[in-house]
């Protein structure tokens, strides 16, 4: 299938200019023995490459492409199908931008093409080398350095695992994952997720159950929670806990419930976030409405969880503005390496600045997902970078410091 990749990047320091035209030449041998088509735009700092052709091969010729040192900071922008080439001279063109004037190269790239009338300014393609061109969203290219300037270090020792609680009949229990601020050095707030006795997954304790006894089993649950939290002595730490928002509306009185467990446990409603997951079906918006009108009225606070990995994302933005929301894994996991991720992420950013909701990255695992987010404004984090989730007990957190 013939197929198209577009990717951004930042010439390695120690690689002279000069060089390049060599590097386009080898390129050109390359590509030519691949039947693929390289259209290679540089600026003094950055490449923008378009590469064309069968898709196997432009995908051999890109993955080359990304473990070459001579550059860093790839951002893959575009990857899409086509009919036919836009560019039917196989092998490899650079255009150095500083040698054209902005309009001539332009020209000088719809040149190259093969199929004039196709090469459009509808293209996608053709846009992305456009804005390219005239420097648009320089400022979305965010340079981060090189992860091994970092080291993440754990602070003291992990406390003991808390005493078993005293009931002792649950079939459950918490694990405790802190979500932190890295450069205020602070924990945010811990959040309790739930477990198989044994330490099995949230998914491991609510699948066997009947579907019927989920909603009560997971608003009940929440009572240990607060319970273990008041053992574990979190103070006034903010205490974040999920929530399925079928829990709040088809239990009767959930949100009195969860409000006399918070007060029986010595902890106050202001310092309890719940989290509700947007890919659970919420039929009944009215009544989950109505809860979160008491939740809040009583002082709890309210998080969008695994935001943007449902249908329901926007529209539940829209229809309820919650304190926090919590950006999922799926879009967090190697960002600084993904435009279409970098550029859901800084929208969210935008929206949640505008309405002043507080974002959290979920599942930050490497240091560069990290470094990107901080660039991007993000600056509240939770993954198994910083820490993982520890079951009846809080993790320490390994903080990051410059080497
Ligand atoms: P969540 O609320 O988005 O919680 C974060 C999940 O991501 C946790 O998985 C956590 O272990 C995992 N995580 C955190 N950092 C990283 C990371 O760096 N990498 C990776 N790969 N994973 C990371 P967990 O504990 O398995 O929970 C899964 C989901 O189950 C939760 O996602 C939450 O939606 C749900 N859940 C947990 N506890 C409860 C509960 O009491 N009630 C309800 N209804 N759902 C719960
Ligand atoms: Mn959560
Ligand atoms: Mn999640």
């Amino acid at each position: 299938m013939l197929s198209t990749i577009i990717y951004r990047s930042h010439l390695s320091d120690d690689v002279p200019v000069k060089t390049l035209e060599k590097l386009a030449n080898q390129a050109n041998c390359k590509n030519q023995s691949f039947d693929v088509t390289g259209i290679l735009l540089f600026n003094g700092t950055h490449f923008l490459q378009l590469l064309e052709g069968p898709e196997e091969a432009v995908c051999a010729i890109y993955d080359r492409i990304c473990a070459d040192t001579r550059h860093h900071n790839l951002v893959e922008l575009m990857r899409d199908f086509g009919p036919t080439r836009r560019f039917g001279r196989v092998g490899m063109e650079l255009f150095d931008l500083r040698k054209y004037g902005r309009d001539s190269v332009l020209q000088a790239v719809l040149d190259k093409g093969t199929s004039k009338y196709q090469l459009t300014y509808n293209d996608r393609a053709l846009q992305f080398l456009r804005t390219f061109v005239e420097a648009r969203e320089r400022e979305n290219y965010f340079e981060i350095p090189s992860a091994d300037l970092w080291d993440f270090i754990q602070e003291g020792k992990e406390e003991p695992e808390a005493a078993p609680l005293d009931e002792g009949t649950e079939d459950y229990c918490f694990a405790f994952q802190p979500i932190i601020d890295p450069f205020a050095r602070q924990i945010v707030s811990y959040e309790a997720l739930i477990r198989t006795v044994e330490g099995g997954s949230p998914d491991d304790y609510f699948a066997p159950l009947p579907r019927e006894d989920v909603y009560k089993a997971d608003l009940r649950s929440k009572a240990s929670a607060f319970a273990l939290a008041r053992k574990l002595n979190i103070q006034q730490q903010s205490l974040s806990i999920n929530l399925l928002p079928m829990s709040l509306v088809s239990e009767p009185d959930a949100v009195e419930f969860l409000l006399q467990q918070i007060l029986a446990n010595g902890l106050v409603p202001e310092q309890v976030v719940v989290e509700v997951t947007e890919n659970d079906d919420l039929s009944r918006v009215e009544e989950f409405e109505r809860a979160i009108r008491k939740l809040k009225a009583a002082g709890i606070s309210f998080a969008i969880d695994d935001f943007g990995a449902g249908f329901a994302g926007l529209s539940l933005l829209s229809r309820f503005q919650p304190d926090r929301v919590k950006i999922n894994r799926d879009i967090i996991s190697d960002i600084h390496k993904n435009g279409p991720k970098q550029a859901i992420v800084l929208g969210i950013i935008k929206s949640c600045s505008s309405l002043e909701i507080a974002v959290i990255a979920v599942g930050v695992e490497k240091p560069e997902e990290w470094m990107w987010l901080e660039a991007a404004g993000i600056s509240h984090f939770q993954g198994f970078l910083f820490a993982r989730p520890r079951i009846k007990g809080l993790p320490a957190v390994a903080w990051p410091e410059p080497r």
